[in-house]
């Protein structure tokens, strides 16, 4: 396969640009490197099957010259983490919307198959054990900010099946349940790469609220094979998968892991959503994946513990 990656420097996409270069493909990275990182792709650099083009996917030109010269499009780029989309709300939703509607009018034209990297956001505050694919989406007002994520990446999942519906595109809509891993970055909100790095350092461990939320941390070595193994399974397409983990732990008992693992001697500090995130924020209570559609369709079986991925964490933070 010869494929564009957007948001290849970004964390997952780093590590599906290693998984697709060791099978043999070739792969173009399309990134603009706003939250991405060019060290993330360094083992790459070199390679005659790789290249990384640092661009916008909102460069209609640019995403139709490469989408032309390829089969495959895993379409990864998007403003993320909680932070990013509360600070920079507009500039989020452009490269939310526009992006993808970009990405994918290319992919269509090109007849490049095509797969949207969807969140577990879209569910919102639907806390039901075991969210399946067909789950509904609780999401607050419009107006706040803090929604716009789960709304643009609603639409970017509509916007991929309709193509998929109304042009035969192959499409693929994968959500992705709390990924975590190694170069995943702390900078924008994700909780286990913050707790890590200030259990090393010795700094309180920032619980946000009573830490009595609950959340279910996915490996990303166990997202990418199966990512790749949809986008060459024809009964996946035009439907949305969910991928995760399988162990469920509060952010209290996460902050109390970490420190175990780390045998840091830092303390638990709970700080105020308003706080953290500013008025009016409000937290998804639990967010727990059903897999069954992905074990079905890809015999997905998530292996890595919760224990051994913070410990990939604390060994690359340890660099
Ligand atoms: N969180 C926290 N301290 C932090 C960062 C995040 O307690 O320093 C909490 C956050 O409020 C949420 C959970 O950890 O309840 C997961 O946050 P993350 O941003 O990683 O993912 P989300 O599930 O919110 O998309």
């Amino acid at each position: 396969m010869k494929a564009v990656v957007t948001g290849g420097a970004g964390f997952i996409g780093s590590h599906l640009c290693d998984y697709l270069t060791a099978q043999g493909h070739q792969v173009v990275v399309l990134d603009d490197l706003s939250t991405g990182s060019e060290s993330n792709l360094e083992q790459l650099t070199g390679e005659p099957d790789f290249e990384l083009v640092k661009g916008s996917i909102l460069d209609k030109g640019l995403v139709n010259d490469l989408i032309s010269e390829c089969d495959t499009v895993f379409h990864l780029a998007a403003a993320v983490g909680v932070h990013t989309i509360v600070d920079k709300p507009l500039q989020s939703l452009r490269t939310n919307l526009h992006g993808t509607e970009t990405v994918v009018e290319a992919a269509a034209r090109h007849g490049a198959r095509f797969l949207v990297a969807s969140t577990s956001e879209v569910y919102g505050k639907n806390d039901t054990d075991g969210l399946t694919e067909d789950a509904d989406r609780i999401l607050g007002s419009p107006l706040k900010s803090r929604w716009s994520y789960a709304a643009a990446k609603g639409l970017d999942e509509l916007v991929a099946y309709v193509y998929g519906q109304e042009t035969g595109l192959p499409t693929v809509i994968t959500r992705f349940f709390n990924i975590v891993g190694p170069r995943q970055t702390g900078r924008y909100g994700m909780v286990v790469p913050r707790f890590v790095g200030q259990a090393l350092a010795g700094e309180p461990i920032t619980v946000y609220g009573d830490g009595n939320q609950r959340r279910c941390f996915g490996s990303v070595f166990d997202i990418i094979p199966a990512v790749v193994r949809l986008m060459d399974t024809p009964a996946a397409y035009n439907q949305a998968v969910n991928l995760g983990g399988l162990e469920e732990i509060s952010i209290r008992g996460l902050a109390e892991r970490v420190i175990e693992l780390t045998g840091s001697t830092s303390t638990i500090e709970y700080v105020p959503y308003e706080k953290a995130y500013g008025e009016g924020y409000e937290d998804m209570q639990r967010r727990m994946p059903d897999t069954t559609l992905a074990g079905e369709l890809i015999d997905y079986r998530p292996s890595r513990r919760l224990d051994d991925i913070i410990n990939s964490i604390i060994e690359y933070k340890q660099g």
